[in-house]
């Protein structure tokens, strides 16, 4: 294990200002915290966390980051907490750390290529900031690298995952190395006779052609030297795992040198990468097809390069990369080159992505066709952002609207589950059903029999999915409430007449009324397609006469005498709409319209319904509705809006402003009517105007009893 001393000469290499004692402080606080603890290899467990920080040395990454990752682990492991670790190093390192243990709790255990996918976005959408996964994945790096400690069913395990997801999303990061040496060591562990047969077959091309990789960076560099150019050439071969993958995806032998073999010529400007270009097209000639020009066209995550392949003097081909230091840079480091520091100071690269504009380029398609990276070719992302994942029980990632509460969940799993929805558990713990969902967590549906949909549910779900499997739910329910409520109706109509009301008599009129069922029957009376007195009067043509006297005052029919009449707030019901009466002790009758959803709350209650109607006949124009209105916010439209409502001959008596945009209003207009055919009247002429965007008669929930 490094020391103290050698760590901070790591860091001081890069960034001579950085703050060497609070990273001693970090280094001390890991090594109380962890101090007894061992890991599998038997070393002391505090070796981890250093190694983590050393290899982010090796990006040059800033104080915080490198502290992170010497916390990494300890309010995970150890009895140290976020606001411990906040009060002593800060709100931004607690942050930090606290980014790294949610990372770590995560249960990544679906190793299917669609859950990878979420999971990948759902590190991503967790993560504010992204050096907690530059973190994370310095972790993953180190465990990588000495897995060998562990449990041979554990490391199959840890490989998989390395392989799904933290290796693509290296490589998402632009750190191609990092990408590469992950799926190398995955693939030592996943496919050790592949890899093994591959490099076997490198010790035997070796014999046969000797050092490949040392004659052609001779050839280049003379090339080079001859036109005095500065640059240099590094050649190396590329990781078993790549080959592997080209030898799969291409089903070639291992012959080409090119899929093998990889040369990168480094110089100091633009130019002179052109240059390079040209030199090299000049000496060696192109394959067609194989030029890239990422330096005009750069990759979304800042990569920058000049890619070619040519072909030798023997034939062969040979792949090469040519582009600047500071690119370079950006190459190796990918977003990370942000945060990286060069002689104490953020280095500014020119060619570094910004981290917040980098992940708004993954909303964007990629439609690069060469990008041998499957993630980018297949994946068309959304915008995370907008977006939340959550565990089911299982382990399975479910991806929904941000916004989504444990309702949208349980119907993006199955409708089943979400109509037998009774509650859920969030984490382990009771949460209500309107809980809005967050990133990472683990939900569980609990269902019941006989549960059923709430009309309430409407409301609480943002997914369309959701909404109209709750709204088809309720359109059955609906029947049953119709066939209730018809029942009801009927029940108080043959009361009235002093007869019974038996399945029988209902039958007969069935039959007299051309009905298929008795059920049909009553869903019609509830539905008002049909009214109770029509079918005791088809029954017993001798009561048709005998209708209750009312009182002509009154708007209804229905009520008895000395009642008090209102109309619902919540549905303001206008004359020539089917209405219900619902008695309140000494209150009177409030009569709803007869799909108010408020009725529901009185099924239980049947004594307090009665059976009302409208008086036929013109109706003075007294009864108010609330009119929800969208117009556009153009001089003059609310005074041609309120005269088209007074040539309509209905009164305004209210106007309130809900929303105001700058291009558009929103208001409720309180309108007095005759009735429902006047209501409609004043709509259609409303909705004619073409500066009225929208509108509707006003459902106010808060209005409901
Ligand atoms: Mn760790």
């Amino acid at each position: 294990m490094i020391t103290q001393d050698d760590l901070i000469a790591l860091v001081r290499n890069y960034n001579p200002r950085c703050d060497e004692n609070l990273i001693r402080e970090a280094w001390d606080y890991g090594a109380r915290m962890h101090e007894g603890q061992l890991r599998h290899s038997g070393e002391p467990y505090f070796t981890h966390p250093v190694a983590v920080a050393a290899l982010l040395t090796e990006m040059r990454l800033d104080d915080a980051t490198l502290i992170t990752a010497l916390l990494h682990d300890t309010i995970e492991d150890t009895k140290s907490t976020y606001s411990e670790v906040a009060r002593i190093f800060g709100a931004e390192i607690a942050e930090l750390v606290d980014g790294v243990t949610k990372l770590t709790n995560l249960q990544l255990t679906s190793s299917e290529a669609k859950q990878a996918e979420n999971i990948r976005k759902l590190l991503i959408a967790m993560s504010r900031d992204l050096r907690v996964i530059l973190v994370k994945l310095a972790d993953r790096l180190h465990n990588m690298r000495t897995i060998r400690s562990m449990r041979a069913e554990k490391q199959a395990q840890k490989a998989r995952e390395t392989m799904d997801i933290y290796a693509p999303l290296a490589g998402r990061m632009g750190m191609q190395w990092m990408r590469e040496e992950l799926e190398d060591l995955s693939f030592r562990v996943l496919n050790p006779e592949a890899r093994n047969s591959i490099l076997r077959r490198f010790i035997t091309l070796q014999r046969e052609a000797g050092d490949v990789v040392h004659r052609i960076s001779a050839d280049i560099r003379t090339e080079l030297d001859r036109n005095t150019i500065d640059a240099d050439v590094y050649g190396r071969a590329k990781k078993p795992y790549s080959i592997w993958r080209k030898m799969q995806e291409k089903d070639l032998a291992f012959s080409r040198l090119s899929d093998i073999y990889g040369f990168r010529i480094i110089t100091d400007s633009t130019e002179e990468c052109y240059r390079i270009l040209y030199v090299v097209h000049q000496r060696w000639r192109a394959v067609p097809g194989r030029f890239k020009d990422y330096i005009s066209q750069p990759k979304s995550n800042g990569y920058r390069s000049l890619h070619t392949t040519v072909s030798g003097r023997d034939g062969k081909r040979v792949e090469i990369q040519i582009r600047t230091r500071e690119m370079h840079e950006v190459a190796e480091a990918g977003v990370a080159a942000h945060w990286a520091y060069r002689d104490g100071k953020r280095s500014e690269n020119p060619f570094a992505v910004d981290p917040v504009k980098w992940i708004s380029t993954l909303t964007e398609g990629f439609d690069n066709a060469d990008d041998h990276d499957a993630f980018l070719e297949h994946v068309k992302l959304e915008m995370y952002s907008d977006q939340v994942f959550c565990f089911s029980p299982k382990g399975d990632v479910i991806q929904l609207p941000r916004g989504a509460t444990p309702l949208d969940f349980a119907y993006a799993i199955h409708t089943r589950i979400g109509d037998g929805c009774v509650s859920a558990k969030v984490d382990g713990l009771r949460v209500p059903l309107w809980t809005r969902l967050r990133n990472g967590q683990s939900v569980e549906i609990i269902t019941a029999e006989g549960q059923r949909p709430q009309s309430s549910w409407i409301d609480i779900v943002v997914t369309g999915r959701a909404k109209s499997a709750i709204r088809k739910a309720l359109r059955d329910e609906d029947r049953e409430r119709f066939v209730r409520l018809g029942n009801e109706l009927l029940r108080l109509a043959f009361d009235a007449t002093g007869r019974e009301l038996s399945p029988k008599a209902l039958g007969t009129a069935a039959k007299l009324l051309n009905i298929p069922d008795i059920a049909e029957l009553r869903a019609r009376v509830g539905a008002a397609e049909l009214s109770a007195r029509k079918v005791v009067a088809v029954l017993y043509p001798e009561t048709a006469h005998a209708a209750p006297e009312v009182d002509s005052s009154k708007p209804v029919v229905g009520l008895e005498a000395d009642t008090d009449f209102r109309r619902a707030p919540c549905c303001q019901p206008l004359p020539g709409e089917r209405i219900i009466g619902i008695t309140y002790r000494g209150k009177g009758v409030v009569a709803h319209s007869m799909d108010c959803e408020a009725l529901a709350n009185y099924d239980e209650q049947p004594e307090r319904w009665v059976d009302l109607r409208w008086v036929e006949g013109t109706h003075p124009a007294v009864y108010g509705v609330s009119l929800d209105l969208t117009i556009s916010n153009d001089a003059g439209v609310l005074g041609r809006v309120c005269s088209l409502i007074g040539e309509h001959k209905a009164n305004i008596s209210d106007l309130r402003f809900v929303d105001r945009k700058p291009d558009f209003y929103r208001l409720l207009a309180e309108v007095e009517l005759r009735g429902i055919s006047h209501l409609h009247q004043v709509m259609t002429a409303l909705e004619a105007e073409t500066a009225v965007a929208r509108v509707a008669r006003s459902q106010d929930p808060a209005l409901r009893p």
